[in-house]
């Protein structure tokens, strides 16, 4: 395995030759792996109740800002105004409130989202196997769950209180999503709050012990990069775009099978300029508020972030096909088992 000096030396080396050589030998194996497909999704914000403390995110529970969770009326205008739009890939989040957004409430938008979406995924609290496996049997096939640092102090620093706070519950966390049986797991990185070096190689060895250990799941790796809240800057080192584009390469090299996802935190210019290195999935034609699609109330308060590439399914599918890429609204088709 890749160490964290190996990893330091690389993402450090910013001369043409090499970014060049690891940009070629990123596009080769993601062309030999994965074709020019580009998957797309769209992310759902059903609810910014949150009782975490975490200094980098709009939502943290001691922001005084609107809190709203969608009603099912809501999240039947959302999503069906998501599924006209052409996606057929959602991912369902919400802030970290269990007594806001308990696993009933989870498996109600999951069953309202069935008769919207083939593929459901998840971006919620962590929790036991037993209510993955609820969720599960309601519909979901993919949950992302970020460690966001894998530096330990620094995790501890920048998530206070509530669940988010407590390390080793969040590490386990994608064990407890396989045993349940979830066939799809996304890992990642918030870029920014920590080493990089240290992160990746941490993140790495996450993923590989993961993939031995459940080697029948599909796994998928994210970099955010952290954002300045108001105008206040949480992040301790600076994640430039060719650092960022070495990462995307870096990880497709290492790991040639593995998903790399990319969301609409990147501008227009770099997300164009990172599909044929190594990106797997995008989301397209995306909002960060709840309620940010069709509904009057998103107005009245903040997105987790803000979006960068403003552009609608529409512009995003014909960007793909312009660059000769097909643009893949659905590869997953949950066939309900009919035997009683
Ligand atoms: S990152 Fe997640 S847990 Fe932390 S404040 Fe934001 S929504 Fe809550």
């Amino acid at each position: 395995m890749i160490t964290q000096t190996e990893i330091n030396d690389i993402l450090n080396d910013k001369s043409p030759e090499s970014v060049e050589a690891l940009a070629n030998a990123a596009r080769q194996m993601t062309e030999q792996y994965f074709g020019r497909t580009i998957s797309l999704y769209a992310p759902l914000y059903l609810s910014n109740y949150c009782s975490s403390q975490c200094t980098y995110c709009g939502f943290t529970s001691h922001n005084r800002i609107n809190r709203i969770k969608l009603t099912s009326d809501q999240m039947h205008k959302e999503m069906s105004y998501i599924a006209n739009t052409g996606i057929e890939n959602i991912l369902l989040l919400t802030g970290e409130s269990p007594q806001s957004t308990p696993l009933s409430y989870l498996k109600e938008a999951v069953t309202i989202a069935k008769q919207y979406f083939p593929s459901i995924s998840l971006e919620i609290y962590p929790m036991e196997t037993e209510e993955y496996k609820e969720l599960y049997f309601a519909g979901v096939d993919g949950v992302t769950i970020y460690q966001e640092t894998y530096d330990k102090t620094r995790y501890k620093e920048v998530h206070i209180a509530g669940k988010k706070s407590d390390y080793d519950y969040r590490l386990s966390t994608p064990q407890r999503i396989a045993e349940a049986g979830i066939r799809h797991i996304s890992l990642g990185i918030l870029l920014g709050l920590s080493d990089v070096a240290y992160d990746l190689c941490a993140l790495y060895s996450h993923l590989k012990k993961m993939e031995n250990t459940f080697p029948g799941v599909e796994y998928s790796l994210s970099y955010p990069r952290l954002r300045k809240i108001k105008g206040q800057d949480f992040a301790i080192c600076d994640i430039d775009d060719i650092t960022f584009i070495k990462i995307i390469c870096l990880t497709r090299t290492l790991f040639p099978r593995v998903g790399i996802n990319l969301s609409t935190r990147e501008n227009p210019l770099l997300r164009d300029h990172a599909i044929s290195l190594g990106i797997t999935k995008m989301s397209a034609g995306s909002t960060t508020c709840v309620g940010g699609y069709n509904l009057p109330i998103s107005a009245a308060q903040d997105p987790q972030f803000d979006v960068e590439d403003t552009r609608s399914v529409r512009e995003v599918v014909n960007m793909l096909k312009s660059k000769n890429y097909d643009p893949v609204l659905t590869d997953w088709r949950r066939i309900e088992n009919q035997i009683s």
